[in-house]
């Protein structure tokens, strides 16, 4: 029987954290289950950081970004003589499951650990960047996508005064889910993603020329990650062959993590916390839970890292056509 479980969060922050750690907590107290918070991720079970959760503890909180278990990084996590020294510890704390909120990073480190030393793990997909393959939602990826379009209405009508062509830097090293949807949202006339090359810098002012014949102001959402970057050479380039034109980015930054979770992330980071717990306390293998379709489901935590999440493409193309004429 599970006794008591260990709850950290990983990587990046993302809004709706705490809604899901507050969710976790309850849910677990109602079926007599202890949790552990375990501070600054997996730096945190190796430095033994816990703390006591108590329902009480996690009560106004909801509506609050960032973490306030903390989060961090740890290469150390990534040699097993660590992964071993966090297992004692779990193992001294009477820790006897494991949920981990992140992204496909933190959910690496959950399943490695979850195999070598046999505890089982629930990873709770928390990431901003929405790319964790088995799941259509990830927590805080709505928020962002709010952010990134009330901030882009407002550079939207200084572009539209002043007839400005605007890079728009938004989060996504490797992964183009936050960018496609904030273009779509943001009726943005081009969108750069890590996951469509474009072929050279020629021929992205080709591009940008067509689309400026009609329109003298234009919005390009353009993920970090994308092949021809960085976007501040990108933007000299296209200003030098389009000299008639006024050129400018902006790069969004932090401020797309942060915030008081939306409606959406509050209602799934508790519903996701909830059932991590119905889940765990089967002492089943290790899985990660998701939202498919509206609805909440399990797989295999080591599929899920061991396999990429596709972009929407029928989004992606249904942007380009509605968002241009
Ligand atoms: P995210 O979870 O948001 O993708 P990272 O990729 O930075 O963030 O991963 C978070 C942490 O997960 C890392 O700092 C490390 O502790 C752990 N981690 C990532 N990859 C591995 C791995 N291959 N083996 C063990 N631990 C890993």
């Amino acid at each position: 029987m599970i006794k008591r479980i260990g709850i950290l969060t990983s990587g990046g922050d993302a809004p709706g954290m705490n809604a899901c750690i507050r969710s976790v907590v309850r849910a677990a107290y109602k079926k007599n289950i202890y949790v552990t918070g375990i501070e600054y991720g997996f730096k945190g079970l190796l430095n033994s950081n816990f703390i006591n959760l108590s329902p009480e503890s996690v009560g106004n909180m909801l509506h609050k970004g960032g973490t306030i278990l903390k989060t961090n990084r740890c290469e150390e996590f990534k040699q097993k003589k660590y992964r071993k020294i966090a297992y004692n510890n779990l193992i001294k704390e009477n820790i006897d499951g494991l949920i981990v909120l992140g992204g496909d990073g933190s959910f690496k480190g959950a399943s490695i650990l979850s195999k070598e030393f046999k505890i089982p793990v629930i990873g709770i997909p928390s990431t901003i960047d929405n790319d964790i393959y088995g799941s259509d939602y990830s927590i805080g990826f709505n928020t962002a996508v709010q952010t990134i379009m009330d901030s882009v209405d407002k550079i939207r009508d200084t572009a539209s005064s002043h007839e400005t062509i605007f890079f728009i830097e938004v989060m996504g090293r490797n992964s183009g889910h936050l960018a496609i949807h904030a273009g779509n949202v943001t009726g943005a006339e081009l969108i750069m993603i890590p996951e469509i090359k474009i072929k050279n810098l020629d021929f992205l002012v080709n591009k940008i020329r067509k689309i400026n014949i009609k329109k003298k102001s234009i919005i390009i959402i353009y993920a970090e990650g994308c092949n021809l970057g960085p976007i501040d050479k990108i933007t000299e380039y296209v200003q030098k062959r389009m000299k008639n034109s006024n050129v400018r980015f902006s790069i969004l930054g932090h401020i797309q993590r942060g915030g008081s979770p939306c409606e959406k992330d509050r209602i799934n980071s508790s519903l996701l916390g909830y059932y991590s717990v119905n889940e765990i306390i089967k002492k089943g293998k290790s899985k990660m839970i998701g939202i498919i379709n509206g609805k909440v489901t399990f797989l295999d935590l080591e599929k899920s890292i061991k396999t990429k999440k596709e972009i929407n493409k029928n989004l992606f193309k249904i942007t380009e056509i509605i968002n241009n004429y």
